[in-house]
């Protein structure tokens, strides 16, 4: 219980501190700020999580590395109808294209992190399904991990609002609001905290992704599109190239829309 307020408490702290960069007559945010000014070029990498190395959820027909790269193709196809961005993919097959160890199921996210660091990525945008390991099918819908507000709180700022924005477009798709059972807020904008901890003592971030890509000094969020678990979300929303096109286009939409992006 304690451990759940103090989740509550410093999720609300970022969502604060938000709230008050886009609302506040001393900062802008950045969406408001690329919109007046001549916006510099975004550096977006997309990330279709799972590989061979480290399969991802497989139920049913389902296989989650397959449908994360699908995702993220058409994904990328919508975030290039828009001017000023530059859309990169951590992977384009089946295999880590990072030369990881097959059994190190760390190594090829590393990989992936050093990559998006040497485009100079603005932000990592990892696409996700999820799985409920104990079969609860009434886990379903649509969650965005953001970075927790420890080290660097601007990161949790910019991925709490990046979320928000890519969570009401997945919305729009029929998909609902997921109360992830792990770390319950009923806002569907989650951080997770691990044992470990940032060079301040404070706690880390519990995927790697995340904490990796925050101590190279940008944000990293993890998109988890829909339950295999559940059956509407199977059959309404991960079930063919159409279905996962609509979910790539509302990643791009969201993506674009917390930018200030504009249509070419
Ligand atoms: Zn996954």
């Amino acid at each position: 219980m304690k451990t759940y307020i103090k989740k509550i408490f410093t999720l609300s702290l970022c969502a604060l501190s938000a709230v008050a960069l886009i609302t506040g007559s001393t900062f802008t945010s950045e969406a408001k700020a690329n919109k007046a000014a001549a916006p510099k070029n975004i550096v977006v990498v997309l990330d279709p999580g799972h590989d061979t190395t480290h399969l991802g959820c497989h139920y049913e027909n389902f296989e989650e590395g397959i449908a994360n790269l699908y995702i993220a193709y058409y994904c990328k196809q919508e975030l290039e109808k828009y001017n000023g961005v530059t859309v990169y993919m951590t992977r384009t097959g089946f295999d880590c294209a990072y030369g990881a160890n097959p059994d190190s199921t760390a190594d090829c996210l590393s990989g992936r992190v050093n990559f998006a660091k040497s485009v100079k990525a603005d932000v990592l945008v990892s696409l996700h399904n999820d799985y409920d390991p104990d079969l609860d099918r009434s886990q379903n819908g649509a969650k965005v991990i953001v970075p927790n507000p420890n080290y660097r709180p601007d990161i949790c700022v910019k991925g709490y609002t990046l979320g928000q924005s890519i969570l009401n477009q997945l919305t729009t798709t029929g998909l609902e609001v997921n109360d992830w059972k792990l770390c319950p807020n009923g806002t569907g904008i989650v951080t997770r905290d691990s044992s470990g901890t940032y060079p301040d003592g404070s706690a880390k971030d519990y995927y790697a992704l995340i904490n990796k890509s925050k101590t190279l000094g940008f944000t990293a969020v993890i998109v988890e599109h829909a339950f295999c678990t559940n059956e509407s979300d199977r059959l309404n929303h991960l079930s063919t190239p159409e279905q996962y096109q609509q979910l790539g286009i509302a990643d791009a939409t969201g993506i674009a829309q917390y930018y200030g992006l504009t249509l070419k």
